[in-house]
């Protein structure tokens, strides 16, 4: 086996997960903790990773305050509905008055968000989602966690989170491991061809497992997304 070479790094705050809720984190922890060292750790890249990284075409909850569209009371009862009572009304109330001002936030940064020309407001298409261009969302807001951040680590997958032996039940740190990546399109796509009718399994599955077993490697986790490609 190669030699394993271990890189140990300290902070103060540690983020796992570099989607939409950890570079928003990694934003908010500059804003909150000024002067500490904060550090996002991701196992695919922030660039591209996460759920909105395909690009979404709306921003699912927008209250509209400003134009007394909805107030916080409103998405309260609403989600009381929707979930049968089975909410924390405290924390939903504090989401929808915070979520204005951090979708003004995204329209600062220059997402591209459908607007009345006369009016200036938010194009909806429903009675919380707003109409967006999408596309640059995700890139948009790791602008905003790379400059927050001291360090952003990219494909790195937290295996283990460690104990704090000084206090119970406090996590003092995590251990990662360094993510590979098969640069194998044209291959995927040949498999994909060939093999769609005639097995039931995901065909990229196994021409990554094979890859990996030439390399004397096994396959333990796969992230992998799909980009559409006009010929
Ligand atoms: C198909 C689809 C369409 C959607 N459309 C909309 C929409 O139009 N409007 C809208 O507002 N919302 C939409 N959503 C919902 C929205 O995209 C998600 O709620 C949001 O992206 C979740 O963000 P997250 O950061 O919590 O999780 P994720 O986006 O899942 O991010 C988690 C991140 O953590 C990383 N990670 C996980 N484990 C580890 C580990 N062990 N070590 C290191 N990194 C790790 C992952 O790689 C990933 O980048 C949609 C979701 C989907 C799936």
């Amino acid at each position: 086996m190669a030699k394993v070479k271990t890189h140990y790094e300290e902070c103060d705050i540690l983020v796992v997960g570099g989607g939409m809720a950890g570079t928003g984190a990694t934003f908010e922890a500059r804003h909150w903790g000024r002067d500490l060292k904060i550090v996002c750790v991701e196992k695919a890249n922030i660039d591209r990773s996460g759920a909105v990284a395909q690009g979404l075409y709306a921003i699912n909850c927008y209250m509209g305050m400003q134009w007394d569209e909805n107030q916080p009371e409103d998405h309260v009862r609403y989600a009381r509905n929707d979930l049968m009572g089975l909410v924390r009304e405290d924390l939903g109330y504090d989401m929808a008055r915070h979520v204005d001002s951090t979708v003004h936030m995204f329209d600062e940064w220059g997402l591209p968000m459908m607007k009345d020309k006369k009016t200036g407001r938010y194009l909806r298409e429903g009675k919380w989602q707003i109409m967006i261009h999408g596309e640059s969302f995700k890139p948009i807001v790791a602008e905003a966690a790379k400059k927050s951040a001291d360090k952003i680590y990219n494909r790195i997958m937290i295996t283990h989170l460690l104990m704090d032996e000084s206090k119970e039940n406090r996590v003092g740190g995590a251990v990662g491991l360094v993510t590979i990546t098969f640069f194998v399109l044209k291959l995927l796509l040949l498999q994909r061809e060939e093999h769609h009718t005639s097995s039931n399994q995901e065909p990229w599955v196994k021409v990554w497992e094979e890859l990996g077993m030439h390399l004397g490697a096994m396959v333990l986790l796969m992230h992998y997304q799909l980009l559409l490609v006009q010929k």
